[in-house]
């Protein structure tokens, strides 16, 4: 029942964990970009670690499965900000309001918070030091775990020295690189990556039957299957090919950065400007190097990335990619998304002069 929502390039990772050897652990990083299926993989890892049958697979009717089902499984402890819980509707968003702030103190703010803070972490620790109330092991699950702030994180790190037993800590991350190096090590590191590219297409044709254009949406979402998909759904409405061409025509002088930022930022939200921008900067550094595995850039894209990436150094490429980090752990925070975007822009154009 369970395993057949799993995206195909995730399976294998998931017979892995249950494999005797990886069980040994108590925490794990779930690591890799967005759109490649990490919150269904630990959805399904949550319900069969929870199913009373105990099998390598979840059944569906026992009590825990349909408590599960219903949101309201005592042994599922979820955190993740706010702001994800209003946005997202999957089957941690509803268990993650028993540790949000009250809703009244929501209410007072302006924007729903984007951070997993240290009350929310101070929150859970008394509920998981006792036994588990139904399943044989109880679950917390940090959705994203880079939303986690400085304290909260600290506060992480202590339980995570002396993990309470029965206690399974299941970090998801779409950029793991953010977490503190002391986090990420004390966790068993599961990698999410862009699936082989017949694989994800043949996925792709699956879902979009009778759609001609699904090579081409594959590419446009750099190979990621489900990025893909939200590009046919019409979800993600950004439009990828314009801000590549954008940070071209700063490249080149075409355009000044606080045109293109006014012009990005009507149609779309900072974080969903970033994240291409990251994956443009991450192609320019692999290219650079040499290592040219990655079959999904486009041949046109590959040529003018290169030629990019021969007017810059690496120092300059790492450093505007930490940036874009920072700027996306800020963003829809109090801090203008407009001003940093024309910051981000600027100092991209500036590497030029
Ligand atoms: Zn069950």
């Amino acid at each position: 029942m369970a395993k057949q929502d799993l995206y195909p390039w995730t399976e294998e990772a998931f017979d892995a964990f249950f494999s005797s050897k990886s069980r040994q652990a108590h925490a794990y990083l779930l690591a890799g970009q967005s759109g490649l299926g990490k919150t269904v993989f630990a959805e399904q890892l949550v319900k069969t670690m929870l199913c009373q049958t105990q099998e390598d697979d979840a059944c569906g009717l026992c009590q825990s499965c349909k408590l599960l089902e219903s949101g309201s499984h005592p042994d599922l402890h979820v955190l993740q900000s706010e702001k994800r819980t209003l946005e997202v509707s999957d089957l941690f968003a509803n268990f993650a309001p028993r540790y949000l702030e009250d809703e009244s103190k929501r209410k007072r703010r302006k924007k729903p918070s984007a951070v997993i803070a240290i009350d929310q972490v101070r929150g859970v620790i008394p509920d998981i030091n006792t036994r588990p109330h139904l399943s044989a092991c109880r679950i917390i699950i940090f959705n994203t775990a880079e939303d986690l702030n400085i304290n909260a994180a600290n506060s992480l790190l202590k339980s995570l020295e002396e993990p309470p037993s029965e206690c399974y800590f299941l970090l998801i991350s779409h950029e793991p690189g953010r977490l503190m190096p002391t986090l990420r090590s004390r966790c068993n590191r599961i990698d999410f990556r862009t699936p082989d590219k017949a694989q994800a297409l043949k996925w792709l044709n699956n879902q979009l039957p009778g759609r001609l254009d699904a090579a081409d949406l594959l590419d446009r979402a750099t190979g990621i299957p489900l990025r893909a998909l939200a590009l046919a759904d019409g979800v993600l409405n950004l439009d990828e090919s314009r801000i590549f061409q954008v940070m071209l025509q700063l490249a080149n002088r075409q355009i000044d950065p606080v045109t293109a930022a006014a012009e990005l930022i009507k149609k779309t939200e900072l974080v969903e400007i970033l994240t291409p921008v990251q994956v443009m900067i991450s192609n320019i550094i692999r290219l650079k190097t040499a290592a040219r595995n990655n079959s999904v850039i486009k041949k046109d894209d590959e040529k003018v990335l290169i030629d990019i990436g021969k007017r810059l150094n690496f120092k300059q490429l790492y450093t505007f990619l930490d940036d874009l980090s920072a700027s996306k752990q800020l963003a829809g925070g109090p801090l203008d998304d407009t001003l940093a975007l024309e910051n981000g822009l600027i100092s991209w154009q500036r590497m030029f002069s």
